[in-house]
């Protein structure tokens, strides 16, 4: 069976965390603090603040914000449901809009539609790894006419005069938007590291902070890292400071830090995140596309725009003129084949949760008619050639047997 998405674990990754675990340190300490800094370099930030979570981060900055009930959060119907989870968890609303065909990223005039005096914050999430139009989201929130109907109530929200961007850029660490790194492209961007992204650490998330003035990013830094570990204004390391004992809890914080053993895996993965993992993922994604291009039915996922270039974290094929239940047909077909697949993502108004909550799926058509025609192929470090020629004929079988019934 060809899995969908396992993690690189060598030798290089067990040699470190087992020096983690030796080091006698193995909680939030000099690893995460030296992963932070080096991720930071890499997103071209002077601050990054890593957690256990890409959820923890969305929600911490949402939290800073001061987001709360009667407030609302724009953000793409097509996500992973952590995106929205968050905004529910803040007891705000997530406001819902669909996204382009082409890109499957929020769409720009659907933003501008949902805006009214309750949007705090929009939530954009760069899909598969290509990047947000950035320039145009940060130019849009900066209108005077949109700028005048944010109602700023928390002194951060008094300070910034205009609606947040918070990218969810689970799947884009590594991506390039007008010759800038993600991280860079907006006012916070939150990454994740959970086993199945681009770059892992078995479970983690960071925040790049990027507000401009008059914040001080190190400040808010400093203010997650408090809301991070209960409110304590002392973390454990500098608590083991002779006679350092005493500390405070300035609020009831939450309890979301990395720890040096995850931060272990991620600084090792960092150093060859760039010339090897990218590469290599990006070379898997363009022998998909030479060995399905001549598929009349296959639509190829787009990973370069004159202006952006995607971190290959997903390959997200579409099937021309098919509908949802023969593309889960297929899938099947292709898992018969010991081929794993997925579909990214299934719309929130499908979901039981959210569809409870009154969101309707035919609000959405972009996204449904990208979710019903979509499968993900497997994109993984140690995916060879060979295995990538095994997957693209089972797909090529698979759809021929289900168009031909
Ligand atoms: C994976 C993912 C998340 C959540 O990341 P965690 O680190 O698991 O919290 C959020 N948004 C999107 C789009 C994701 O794919």
């Amino acid at each position: 069976m060809i899995p969908f998405s396992p993690p690189r674990i060598d030798q290089l990754i067990i040699d470190e965390v087992t020096a983690a675990l030796k080091s006698g340190w193995i909680t939030t300490g000099p690893r995460t603090k030296k992963f932070e800094k080096e991720l930071a370099a890499f997103c071209g930030v002077n601050s990054v603040l890593c957690l256990n979570s890409a959820t923890a981060g969305l929600e911490l900055v949402l939290r800073w914000f001061g987001v709360k009930e009667g407030d609302e959060v724009i953000v793409p119907a097509y996500t992973y449901c952590a995106t929205a989870n968050v905004v529910m968890h803040c007891g705000a609303k997530p406001v819902m809009v669909d996204i382009n065909e082409t890109d499957f990223n929020i769409s720009l005039e659907k933003i501008r539609a949902a805006v009214t005096p309750k949007t705090k914050v929009i939530m954009p999430v760069d899909f598969g790894g290509l990047p947000c139009n950035y320039d145009a989201i940060n130019a849009l929130v900066n209108e005077k006419e949109i700028k005048n109907k944010f109602q700023p109530v928390t002194d951060e929200q008094d300070k910034l005069a205009r609606i947040l961007i918070l990218s969810d850029a689970a799947h884009s660490l590594g991506a390039v938007y007008k010759n800038k790194p993600c991280g860079s492209l907006t006012d916070v961007t939150v990454f994740s590291f959970h086993a199945v992204k681009n770059l892992t650490t078995a479970e983690g998330g960071a925040i790049a902070f990027n507000l401009p003035a008059p914040f001080q990013n190190e400040k808010i830094y400093q203010q997650l890292v408090v809301k991070s570990l209960h409110g304590q204004n002392k973390d454990a390391l500098a608590k083991t400071q002779k006679g350092n004992w005493k500390y405070d809890v300035v609020e009831a914080g939450y309890k979301c830090n990395m720890t040096d053993l995850q931060a272990a895996i991620g600084l090792i993965e960092l150093t060859r995140y760039k010339n090897d993992t990218l590469k290599k993922r990006k070379e898997i994604c363009s022998l998909y596309s030479k060995l399905l291009l001549n598929c009349n039915w296959a639509e190829l996922p787009l990973f370069k725009t004159d202006y952006s270039e995607s971190s290959y974290h997903l390959f997200p094929l579409r099937i021309k003129g098919i509908n949802e239940k023969q593309r889960d047909e297929i899938i099947q077909e292709i898992f018969n084949k010991d081929v794993s697949v997925n579909v990214h993502f299934q719309p929130l108004p499908l979901l039981t949760y959210y569809k409870n909550l009154g969101y309707r799926i035919e609000n959405y058509p972009a996204a449904y008619n990208n979710y019903s025609r979509e499968i993900s192929l497997p994109v993984y470090y140690d995916l060879t050639d060979e295995q990538v020629k095994t997957v693209a004929n089972a797909v090529i079988t698979s759809v021929d047997l289900i168009l031909k019934k």
